[in-house]
């Protein structure tokens, strides 16, 4: 485990025990954030950790956040770490993660029923003594039994390029119900988050009812867990889709929620169950600040009244659609994979909120493989797709030879294969087809062909494939000597993670981002949902740091294009926009930036 990654442990438990002893908020809101702040941190800090200028310059950690990391970096520990979890059980921190439990009610169970795992939360269940807690009604207690349940099948979420496709079968659904004048989905999905716990769904219909009814009633539902007027839950069974695996961890189901909400209150109940739950705590805390309350029925005057504005029929000041909502706090409309806390809500104060890269704008792909390699189609059948969706280049990058399992290409394949690209750009109008290589970046940095073969091609990706256990040192020399590589262009899936299956590569990405810059060298997003590598965080330092990204599908089969969503939302919250992402450019500018190294 990395040094960030173990601090930003140590600062999120502190939080959840801070939580759980009683402390403020802010103390408990503050940790959290550190966590964050250092979990996201793209260069290694422990380097820095004696430095208390070059720590606290980093947004999210302040004075005393500092000295703690400074305290890990010299001893291994934080002192007031220990302290408080000498105070606290650890199986309690299990309990805390109980879908549903709040740590006001962890808290109660702990003093009341001395409830300090989550086998004592089952016990308590089961001999009834939990019903003794206030508010602890039947249906309570039923949901917990059953999050428990569901927990032991375990702490799921599903890749959202599982959740998607699901997402859009149930929409669609929804859609047809008669009365239903509006469908959206909210939550981790919509923020383009790479993996989801649950799907959430809002809906307006003139008989809620009736779309109740619909809903619970789905094709693949397996249990209802909730079905009330405005909200329904179901479990729903994941389809089987092409025999492909579904979740980061082989769950079977995924729970699906829905809400009716009234037209009236569309934006803030979007807005309220997009989340993510900081930034809209920093909205709340704004509104606030302006003798205002945000909830999810819309932004209201505070009026001084008892009881929810809502309750009592005052009209708000702003509900219908997210734009009102954010307009009446003085704030830009902000995309919803940008709202992570992450300083979104200071640049829509200040009008600076970056122009982010969409869908739209992408016209190449720079990483494809066909049947010379390991894909399924022959080089004109991808260009066709590639063309179909309006983009201008395509480049077929076929393994090298290295990479051995992918039936990489032997130098000589390889002059073939240039060969028989050459032919089919001659052969297609409309889309140009350029002859590249996915090379292998050796253990050691070292490319998989000599120098003369890469400068025959018109795109070179570099990547890590083997040796992806290294530590951080070494794959920091091995990438480092990649990129400064002249032939190269472009690092592909630089770290080689896949998303809750493989740490993959932990290098100093800021020595990597700082060494792209420099060499004019673009580090790719991965599009395929198991990768998404670099990850947000990574591209955020990237872009602040101009430093140029290609997305691309490393396109294996005709379906593993549409996995462009998911690459251009994670550039999209790592604040991307087009002029840093070379997929997004003019034909005449990516070939210019192309004939780099080449002379
Ligand atoms: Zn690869
Ligand atoms: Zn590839």
């Amino acid at each position: 485990m990395s040094f960030n990654t173990s601090v930003a442990q140590v600062f999120e438990r502190m939080a959840a025990m801070l939580e759980l002893t009683g402390a403020d908020k802010f103390r408990v809101n503050a940790h959290a954030r550190a966590a964050r702040s250092v979990g996201d941190h793209a260069g290694d800090l422990e380097p820095i950790a004696g430095d208390e200028k070059a720590l606290t310059a980093i947004e999210g950690i302040g004075k005393g956040t500092a000295a703690k990391i400074a305290e890990f970096a010299r001893t291994g520990t934080v002192a007031e770490h220990d302290e408080l979890l000498a105070k606290v059980p650890p199986g309690l921190l299990e309990v805390l993660r109980v879908p549903g439990l709040g740590p006001k009610t962890v808290k109660l169970m702990w003093e009341q029923l001395k409830i300090e795992s989550v086998d004592d939360l089952k016990a308590t269940i089961a001999d009834g003594s939990l019903a003794g807690l206030p508010r602890m009604g039947a249906k309570t207690i039923d949901n917990i039994a059953d999050a428990l349940a569901f927990m032991a099948d375990s702490g799921k979420r599903l890749h959202a390029g599982v959740a998607r496709p699901i997402a859009e079968m149930i929409r669609a659904r929804l859609a047809e119900v008669p009365g239903v004048t509006r469908v959206a989905y909210a939550g981790s999905l919509r923020r383009g988050r790479e993996t989801v716990g649950d799907l959430d769904f809002l809906v307006t219909a003139d008989d809620p009812g009736a779309a109740m009814e619909a809903f619970r009633g789905m094709a693949g539902v397996e249990k209802v867990l909730a079905a009330g007027e405005t909200k329904s839950s179901v479990r729903l069974a994941l389809p089987e889709l092409g025999g492909k695996r579904f979740s980061a961890d082989d769950s079977a189901s995924v729970q699906v929620d829905l809400r009716v909400v009234p037209a009236e209150s569309w934006g803030a109940a979007l807005m309220y169950f997009t989340g993510s739950k900081d930034h809209n705590v920093r909205l709340r805390e704004r509104a606030l600040k302006r003798g205002m309350t945000l909830n999810e029925y819309g932004l209201f005057e505070d009026d001084g009244g008892e009881g929810s504005p809502q309750s009592r029929g005052v009209v708000p000041v702003a509900s219908a659609t997210e734009e009102d909502v954010y307009g009446a706090l003085d704030l830009a409309w902000v995309p919803p994979t940008m709202r992570e806390d992450r300083g979104e809500l200071d640049a829509a104060d200040g009008g600076t909120l970056p122009e982010l890269v969409t869908l739209d704008d992408i016209r190449a792909e720079l990483h494809s493989h066909t049947t010379a390699s390991d894909g399924v189609m022959e080089i004109l059948e991808s260009a066709r797709i590639a063309k179909g969706r309006g983009f201008h280049t395509l480049a077929v990058t076929d393994h090298s030879k290295s990479s051995a399992i992918a039936n990489g290409l032997s130098p000589e394949r390889l002059r073939a294969h240039i060969g028989a690209i050459r032919e089919a750009d001659e052969e297609i109008k409309g889309i140009s087809i350029l002859a590249g290589s996915e090379v292998d970046i050796l253990a050691d940095g070292a490319l998989d062909y000599d120098d003369e073969l890469l400068g025959d091609l018109d795109v070179v990706v570099a990547s890590p494939h083997a040796a992806l256990s290294q530590d951080a040192k070494k794959a920091t020399t091995r990438l480092l000597r990649a990129i400064e590589h002249p032939l190269v262009h472009i690092i592909g899936h630089p770290t080689g993670r896949l998303i809750e299956r493989r740490r993959g590569l932990e290098p100093a990405m800021d020595e990597i981002i700082a060494a792209a810059v420099e060499h004019n060298v673009a580090l790719e997003i991965n599009a395929h949902w198991m990768r998404l590598d670099l990850r947000d965080t990574h591209v955020r330092a990237a872009a602040e740091s101009g430093c140029l990204i290609a997305i691309d599908c490393d396109v294996h089969a005709p379906g593993d294009y549409d996995n462009l969503v998911f690459g251009v939302e994670t550039g999209q919250r790592g604040w991307l926009t087009k002029e840093l992402c070379v997929n997004a450019w003019s034909k005449a500018r990516l070939h210019g930036w192309l004939k780099k190294g080449r002379g």
